[in-house]
């Protein structure tokens, strides 16, 4: 059993950039009641801790990748049976937008499966950054590597947030990429800081990772010059055809236990619960919430992965007493809404799964 910690210290409001391993191996081991109490305490020195901010995920352009990440069912080195998608045009994904708004969506994601986005396929992607801006949404895109010259066209744009997650830890890496260095992802996230673009940079959990590798992440994300405004913890949804298809499936308190650490070393950024929530039911969220998740992904689909339906995450936010974070409406509102609307909505999201 690791060393108890001291509370006093994770208590202090301290920001650091300078976790140890050891120190952050102490905190994801502490006695489960020891360490959700305070990954809440912290959570609620920084955040209403009855509002969870909720973003909606488009893919943009889908499949076919050069990248070789083995989770993936995008990248083009696995027969997954996914489609391959041309970029979508602009209006089309405004329209989308818009429904998500209209769903509750506070930010708008924009996902493309490109190693880094060729000159024309930016500026199509810019366009979409402006008009999406201008509904009143948030936006964030993920597209790859980018040099800072495209970082700084997105800033320009208006972008919020970019989105380029490390995955694991720099040990691990090899296992599950081998066509992009963890420096290159590293380079990357900083071309996104020096442009002024706010950071969402998590990973996954459920690779056939030791727990080591774990720490190993957290602590590049906790180290950064900044920490990322946005950490996604994605548990891996294994799909048939990528080389971890049949990986065994991550407990849930694990999970847990990777949201509240990185919620103690991260006091001030959004943790998101992404890929892999359609597996957890219920009560396994609500311990998430607990420990100090904040953030999800919400709408039909979460790229090519299912995602729990957005009315089921309504009832449960209503059960929890939870607001979405810059919503206008009261949960009820949304709840009662979306049992009318949803159903007319069916095609609001891509599904590349049945492309
Ligand atoms: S995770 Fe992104 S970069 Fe990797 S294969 Fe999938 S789409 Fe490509």
């Amino acid at each position: 059993m690791s060393k108890p910690v001291n509370l006093d210290i994770l208590n202090s409001g301290q920001i650091r950039n300078d976790w140890s391993l050891g120190e952050i191996e102490a905190i994801y081991n502490q006695p489960f009641n020891d360490l959700l109490f305070a990954a809440q305490t912290i959570h609620r020195q920084h955040f209403n801790p009855n509002q969870v901010q909720t973003s909606t995920l488009l893919s943009i352009k889908t499949g076919a990748c050069p990248e070789d990440c083995a989770y993936c069912p995008q990248s083009g080195h696995y027969n997954t049976g996914l489609s391959k998608e041309q970029l979508m045009a602009v209006e089309e994904v405004v329209t989308k937008a818009q429904q998500a708004k209209e769903t509750g969506a506070t930010r708008f994601c924009m996902g493309a499966a490109w190693r880094s986005p060729r000159e024309k396929d930016l500026a199509v992607v810019l366009e979409m950054v402006k008009q999406v801006k201008s509904l009143g949404l948030e936006t964030c895109v993920t597209l790859g590597m980018l040099d800072d010259d495209q970082a700084q066209q997105l800033a320009d744009a208006g972008l919020d947030y970019y989105n380029h997650n490390l995955d694991t830890s720099p040990e691990y890496y090899q296992q599950i990429i081998t066509t992009r260095t963890y420096e290159n992802r590293l380079d990357t996230l900083q071309n996104v800081r020096d442009a002024g673009i706010n950071v969402c940079s998590g990973g996954i959990i459920g690779m056939g990772e030791q727990t080591q590798d774990r720490y190993g992440l957290i602590q590049q994300l906790a180290n950064m010059p900044e920490h990322p405004q946005s950490v996604p913890i994605n548990m891996l949804v294994a799909v048939e055809g990528t080389p971890l298809g049949e990986v065994e499936k991550l407990d849930s308190i694990d999970f847990v236990r990777m949201i509240a650490t990185a919620r103690i070393v991260m006091p001030k950024s959004y943790i998101r619960l992404s890929a892999g929530r359609e597996d957890m039911n219920k009560e396994t969220q609500t311990l998430c919430y607990t420990a100090g998740a904040n953030s999800i992904f919400y709408g039909e689909k979460l790229l090519t992965t299912a995602n729990p339906e957005a009315e089921a995450d309504m009832k449960l936010f209503k059960q929890l007493g939870i607001k979405p974070e810059g919503s206008e409406a009261t949960q009820e509102e949304l709840v009662q809404e979306l049992a009318q609307e949803l159903p007319k909505k069916k095609e609001m999201f891509y599904d590349a799964t049945q492309a």
